[in-house]
Parts: C-alpha cells; sequence; structure tokens
C-alpha cells in the first residue's frame, strides 16, 4: 500500500444533502485513472472494522458499537473482494485532517489492520445541523482501486437512543447500512470508474451517462436488472436523483423509480428495501463479487413497464395519488400516509406515511384512538382501508392491524381472525364498520420482508431473515450464546456440505449468488437458471438477441429432425 490513491469524497447524508459536499480532486482523479487495475486476487470475504477517532459517551458508544457491528457483519457476510494483502495500513502521506471529518492522529498511520476495509467513525451532536449522516471513501487499494478506508460522521442529535423502538432502531441501522454502500463505492464520482471484474476493463462506453441534469447508470448488471423489474426492454441507463442538491443528487436512486429503496436519497418513514438494484451495482464496480444472498423485493414499479419508468407519476399507475391531501394507505402497505409529494419526487404525488401512523413502529399512536379501534402496531402489522371500534364507538377510514399470510391471508382484529384470502368487504359480529381486504395479497406476501421484532436491534433484516451480530441467532435474533456456527438462522456444529465458514463473522456462507453448485464460496460450477457463468460467478446478463437468435434455429432444426 506504498501508492495508494488518495481521494476524498463526501457521500451523502440520508435525512439531507450535505452542504458542503466535493467533487473528485482533479490530481488524484486523474492517478485513479492512470493507475492499472490487477484483478489478479482471489475472491474473498469482506473484513470490515470500524475505528472510532472521537469521545464519546458510554451510551453514544454502545449505540454506534451496535449499529455498525451489526451493519459489518451483515455486509461481511455477502460481500466478496480481491484480497490484495492481509493487511491494510494508511499511506504514511495520507493527510491527517480528513478535511471538515476529523483531525487525525500521527498514531493511525502506524496501525496495521487485519481487515480489507476500515472506517474511522466521528461523532457530532448538532440538532442545527440537519444531516444525519455522512460518509466518505478516502483511499483506494493500489491493485484493484476498491476503497480500503472510508469516514463516517454521525450526528447524535437525530438518534435519540433510549427510547428507540425496534422500528425506530431498524430505521437508524438502515442509516448505517446506507452510509456504508457509499463508503463502498456507490458515488457519483466513481461510477466512470467502474470496470468488469471479469476483465479488468472499464466499461466502454464508462459506467454512467449525463442527460440534462441526470445522471444514469449504464453498467450491464444494472441495466440488465432494471429492464426485468419493470418490464421494460428500452432501457439503457437507469436514473439516479436528479434533486436534492449536492451530495444527494446523482448518487442515490430516483426516488420517483425506486421508492423506498435503500440507497434513495432522502430519509422518510417506511420499511427500506436493499434490493437487487444496489446489489448488482455493487457488482458493476468490479470491486465485489456476491455470496448467496437473497435480496428484498422492491414492489415499486415491478412489472409496470416502459409508461412507468418514462412517464412516471404522469400516467395513472397505482404508485402515485393525485388528490392532494387526501389520506390512504401507503403502497407498501407499511402505514397510513397523506398524498403529497417531496422534495426528491419531481412533483409526483404519492402516500407519505405519517410518523405517527407507521403501522410498523410500536411507538405509533394510532391514527385517532387506539384502544378504540383495535388497531395493532409493530413488524407483523399492515395498512388496511377501513376499520372497526365497538359498536357505539366510530371506525377509522384507515387502520393498522396485524395480518399473516401462512397458506391464507388472515387480518386479525382484537382476537377474531378475518379471512381475506378471497378479498372482499369483511364486517365483524359486534363491531361497528368495515375493512375492505387488500387487493394483491399474494403479491404482498409473495414480497414480505419483516423480521420477527425487527431482528430485537441485534440484527439486519433483508427478504425475512435476519443477520445478527455477536453470538446471536434465531429468527429474530433473539437467542444468544451461539459458541459454535451460526447458518441463517441456527447455530450448528460445522457448516455442511455446499456451505463455507466465514470465521471472522462465524457464520456458514453459501456457494456464490444465484449459483446452482459450486465448490467454494467463491468459485461456481453451474449457475441457476437464468444466469451465466463468467469467472467463477454468475451474473444476470440479457442473452443478446444473436444468441436467442441461434437457439430459436436450433430448436427449429431440432423439432425438424423428429
Ligand atoms: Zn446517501
Amino acid at each position: 500500500m506504498n501508492k495508494s490513491t488518495l481521494l476524498l469524497l463526501i457521500c451523502l447524508s440520508l435525512i439531507t444533502a450535505l452542504p458542503k459536499s466535493r467533487k473528485l480532486n482533479q490530481n488524484t482523479k486523474r492517478k485513479l485513472d492512470e493507475s492499472p487495475i490487477d484483478i489478479s486476487g482471489t475472491w474473498e470475504p469482506l473484513r470490515i472494522k470500524f475505528e472510532y477517532v472521537t469521545d464519546a459517551d458510554v451510551e453514544t458508544k454502545e449505540f454506534l458499537d451496535k449499529i455498525f457491528s451489526i451493519s459489518g457483519t451483515f455486509l461481511s457476510k455477502y460481500l466478496l473482494i480481491r484480497r490484495s494483502s492481509d493487511k491494510i495500513q494508511l499511506p504514511q502521506d495520507a493527510p491527517t485532517q480528513f478535511q471538515e471529518f476529523f483531525e487525525m492522529g500521527n498514531e493511525l498511520l502506524s496501525v496495521e489492520y487485519d481487515a480489507d476495509l476500515v472506517f474511522f467513525v466521528t461523532t457530532m451532536d448538532d440538532s442545527n445541523d440537519s444531516t444525519l449522516a455522512f460518509c466518505a471513501p478516502i483511499i483506494f487499494d493500489d491493485k484493484t482501486q476498491r476503497p480500503i478506508f472510508g469516514a463516517i460522521g454521525w450526528n447524535m442529535a437525530y438518534s435519540e437512543v433510549s427510547t428507540l423502538t425496534n422500528a425506530g432502531f431498524e430505521s437508524q441501522l438502515a442509516t448505517a447500512v446506507h452510509e456504508i454502500i457509499h463508503g463502498l463505492g456507490f458515488v457519483e464520482d466513481l461510477f466512470n470508474k467502474f470496470y468488469d471484474s471479469v476483465t479488468g476493463e472499464v466499461y466502454p462506453d464508462g459506467g454512467m451517462v449525463q442527460e440534462d441534469d441526470v445522471v444514469k447508470i449504464i453498467t450491464p448488471r444494472v441495466v440488465a436488472f432494471a429492464r426485468k423489474h419493470f418490464g421494460c426492454e428500452d432501457i439503457t441507463g437507469v436514473p439516479m436523483e436528479q434533486e436534492g442538491g449536492d451530495g444527494t443528487a446523482g448518487s442515490h436512486w430516483e426516488r420517483t423509480l425506486f421508492y423506498n429503496e435503500m440507497m434513495t436519497g432522502n430519509d422518510m418513514v417506511s420499511d427500506f428495501v436493499l434490493t437487487d438494484f444496489t446489489f448488482q451495482l455493487l457488482q458493476d464496480t468490479g470491486y465485489y463479487r456476491l455470496a448467496e444472498y437473497s435480496p428484498d423485493i422492491l414492489t415499486w414499479g415491478e412489472g409496470q413497464g416502459c409508461s412507468f419508468y418514462d412517464q412516471m407519476c404522469e400516467s395513472e399507475f397505482p404508485e402515485f395519488c393525485s388528490d392532494e391531501g387526501s389520506t390512504g394507505c401507503a403502497i407498501t402497505h407499511n402505514g397510513i400516509g397523506v398524498c403529497s409529494s417531496d422534495d426528491l419526487s419531481n412533483s409526483c404525488k404519492y402516500y407519505q406515511i405519517d410518523p405517527n401512523l407507521d403501522c410498523r413502529n410500536a411507538n405509533s399512536i394510532g391514527y385517532a384512538d387506539n384502544g378504540a379501534t383495535f388497531q395493532d402496531f409493530g413488524y407483523q402489522s399492515m395498512c388496511v382501508i377501513g376499520g372497526f371500534a365497538a359498536t357505539n364507538g366510530t371506525p377509522q377510514d384507515f387502520s393498522c392491524y396485524e395480518y399473516s399470510c401462512d397458506g391464507k391471508f388472515t387480518i386479525k382484529v382484537n382476537g377474531q381472525s378475518i379471512d381475506c384470502s378471497s378479498g372482499g368487504v369483511k364486517t365483524l359480529e359486534g363491531m361497528s364498520g368495515s375493512i375492505t381486504c387488500p387487493e394483491n395479497f399474494e403479491q404482498f406476501c409473495k414480497n414480505k420482508d419483516e423480521c420477527p421484532n425487527q431482528c430485537n436491534k441485534r440484527g439486519f433484516c433483508m427478504k425475512g431473515l435476519c443477520t445478527c451480530y455477536g453470538n446471536y441467532y434465531g429468527q429474530g435474533c433473539e437467542l444468544e450464546n451461539c459458541t459454535k456456527i451460526r447458518k441463517g438462522t441456527e447455530c450448528v456444529d460445522s457448516c455442511p456440505s455446499g456451505y463455507y465458514l466465514n470465521d471472522n463473522i462465524n457464520y456458514c456462507i453459501g456457494c456464490p449468488g444465484n449459483c446452482a453448485s459450486c465448490s467454494s464460496y467463491n468459485a461456481c460450477t453451474e449457475c441457476k437458471d437464468g444466469y451465466e457463468l463468467r469467472g467463477g460467478f454468475c451474473d444476470y446478463l440479457e442473452e443478446s438477441s444473436d444468441s436467442s437468435h441461434i437457439k430459436i434455429l436450433i430448436l427449429v432444426l431440432i423439432a425438424l429432425m423428429y
């Protein structure tokens, strides 16, 4: 690491733009451009470390330790990197002052880290600053150009550590994961430096284009996945946010197309989803490959076709609402919201969940009178149209009730179960009011991504699976002291066949993502249907029309032979 490329990029706050965002320094940009990419290293599980460089009180320290341990465990479980060396160290010419992040003591220059990526974490407590957190990759590996040091700033003024519910904690955790993903390279300044990890070549047309004010990602996996998700073959570039100003614009998915994807810009009340858009972008960087993973599904825009993609709210899609100020269930069914636009939504309106009417948050006080309308709030609760009350009470227009997806779709109200599997309007004996069973419950249940008790402040939830920090395990990280090895939600003696120990986090990891059989976590031998084996990993890349024509020709020839 004697000739590391040194950059300072400011990434972005989740809550609002960092006012002093910086562009890549020309000198270091040239350095990155000129340094050759060396792809000789083997793919190994990412090891992340966090170094706290500012003093904080015990409660703050404990909180940060927890969210970063969980985030680090989660990302280490899924991301593989090309390891150039076992240890990393700051270059001796590293600046001691990382812009306004923090003043770095010289002692850090001599530290060797048993890690592949180290974040320096600094805290502030400033309620006048609307920035919740920010993050920057700082120093890049000589060989692979991958970020190896980063800096994270965290504003404790928005963390209210002592009163966090499970849902509140999960939201803070989502911020931490969001920031770290910026630190992994999800920043506009790097898009054109991304390269194909199989060939080591930068993409022929770069990683992005700028059309009018909009940055569009044009890397192959992202584009292929966007075509699949939206159901639109015409997609050639995927738009990033163009609103929100410096630090937000350019480095986040466009809110109007990606809604609650974790890498959209500002904070909002919702259940954030970490989807294949972000995972494919991470693979398109050239720096990362994936172990077996099961991403959250983005419901927003799924299969809605090119008109959704091109026109967004100018056409009528259920994702959007038109009657400003009206109340309704958010499209994700997570809460009750008001039809309005926000500063990232291109004037499009959707039901924005009222923080007090977030069905998933136990702190929600209910639409009006919680006790009288038998509502429930928590991870198992969803928004439905209508509501119930005692015979002399007044039901709500929209309510949060417990639901379950076990075979049939059931809504539970005050101990009574309503079978909503076949839709329709339902009443309950001895109560006034009614509910309208949600439409498309199959899709809702298929995409269900909730974990029991939001992983009990001990883990990160993706597609219903908690990744727990420390020695915790179980469906909701509720079990303690797994002294053996964790596999999924279990504590096992050893990793079974087809699984491999990641001893840095004590989890079994599987074959590479979307692989059907492998000889190691970094060597797939056969991919699942629809994926192509490239460099020992499986890519979802669309067939070129040429090869599909050849396939059709072969099928016709076979048919003629019989
Ligand atoms: Zn951000």
